[in-house]
């Protein structure tokens, strides 16, 4: 056999296991954005590419280097999503949803990069928006949120580490700090970091490779504004409060362009390379920037895979299967008419469609972890009973009613 279609590099198939996990995180996570007051959202898997351009950033990998950009038969410039703040915050707007509001997401996301353990082209996040809210205390609901999401995962061993990226006229004197400071270094830094001087210096810090090299570099919290402080202590006395682990890290800058103050990332030591599990910050001028009211907002996200990594395998619901066999094709339609009828009594039932030999079929049934046999012969039929084989105990009942023995 040579199969003839393989999936594309860095997508992957979700079954079994995996499967049960992803939708064990989106149905606990229903429950928990719930509670904190936040609606799901469903946006299009692509949108114009323009959006993507305009407010995730010009500059930032993601649109320079990861976004899957076609043109549609009308030549409309498009892109699939590569993340989901845009796209909310554009249904938002569009919709003319009221603000403040607070939505949640679980969506497929798609990024150019290279694929590894834990980073895949095709993804899936799990995040939320909270939009108009301006006080650090909507910054404090984030992060109880996204920790009690974790706990309710089951996942430890997690740290959220935490910064302020100021406004953009901080950035701007850091960013005029940092060309000076490294007007003499930049030659022996990677390509994309001497790229990044020129646009965005302050996103060198956040570089894999050079990271190392600044290490004598001030940091960008001392250039915040007396507003962007202010912000940052509120937010850090109210975690304080609320006993909420972090670590402050003043290295983290985010990829994205529309962060503002506020910035954070949920690190995992069991997930190797790619050891992010989500991130997240306030974006407080992005909504004007899309054309919208000058309201400010703040956002998150966890890549799923990476949650499903550092998950332990859930326990599977027990689904109680009955299996009805047949002993020769004579009997098939009666099978038939006992797996329907169990199915109409809303347990699990099923049966070998082509028929195999009675021994082939029950270890079948034993594969599939059927709980009960029902076993239909020509005697069976005779007597108007069937055979009832409890799987786990091996014993055999001969009965008019199997009813009676299943429990729901
Ligand atoms: P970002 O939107 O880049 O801040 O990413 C938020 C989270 O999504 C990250 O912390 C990862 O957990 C996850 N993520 C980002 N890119 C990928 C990818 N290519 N594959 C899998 N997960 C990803």
């Amino acid at each position: 056999m040579s199969i003839k279609f393989k999936k594309i590099r860095g997508t992957r198939d979700i079954y079994g296991e995996e499967f049960e996990k992803l939708f064990f995180i989106f149905e606990k996570s229903r429950e928990i954005f719930s509670k904190y007051g936040y609606d799901f959202i469903l946006t299009p898997a692509f949108e114009s590419k323009e959006l993507f351009e305009k407010s995730t950033g010009e500059t930032t990998d993601i649109v320079q280097k990861e976004m899957y950009v076609f043109e549609d038969l009308s030549g409309r410039k498009l892109a699939l999503r590569p993340e989901g703040t845009p796209p909310v915050l554009r249904a938002i707007l569009e919709n003319n949803i009221e603000i403040p509001c607070k939505f949640a997401y679980f969506m497929n996301m798609f990024r150019y990069e290279r694929p590894q353990k834990g980073r895949y082209r095709e993804f899936f996040q799990l995040g939320a928006e909270a939009v108009g809210f301006k006080e650090p205390y909507i910054d404090l609901e984030v992060l109880l949120l996204a920790e009690d999401l974790l706990k309710n995962l089951g996942i430890k061993d997690y740290r959220f580490e935490i910064n302020s990226v100021g406004c953009i006229s901080d950035r701007e004197k850091y960013s005029k700090y940092l060309r000076n400071i490294l007007k003499d270094k930049i030659n022996n830094f990677c390509e994309n970091c001497k790229r990044r001087y020129e646009r965005n210096p302050f996103r060198i810090i956040d570089c894999k490779i050079d990271k190392a090299k600044i290490r004598e570099i001030k940091s960008l919290m001392d250039f915040l504004c007396d507003d962007c402080r202010r912000h940052h202590e509120i937010l850090i006395n109210l975690l304080e409060k609320e006993n909420f682990k972090y670590v402050e890290n003043p290295l983290i800058v985010r990829g994205l362009d529309y962060y503002t103050r506020t910035a954070f990332e949920i690190i995992s030591d069991r997930l190797g390379a790619q050891d992010a599990l989500g991130g997240g910050g306030r974006y407080d001028f992005l909504l004007k920037d899309m054309g919208g009211p000058d309201s400010p907002g703040i956002g998150f996200a966890f890549g799923v895979e990476r949650l499903m990594l550092v998950m332990e395998d859930i326990k599977k619901k027990d689904k109680a299967l009955i299996y009805v066999v047949y002993v020769t094709e004579k009997e098939k339609d009666e099978a038939i008419k006992w797996v329907r009828k169990i199915r109409e009594n809303n347990l699990y039932a099923d049966m070998e469609w082509d028929y195999r030999s009675l021994k082939s079929q029950m270890r079948k049934a034993n594969n599939k972890g059927a709980k009960w046999v029902l076993i239909i012969g020509e005697e069976e039929i005779k007597r108007e009973k069937v055979k009832l084989k409890n799987m786990e105990t091996g014993e055999e009942i001969l009965t008019d009613n199997p009813f009676k023995f299943f429990e729901k």
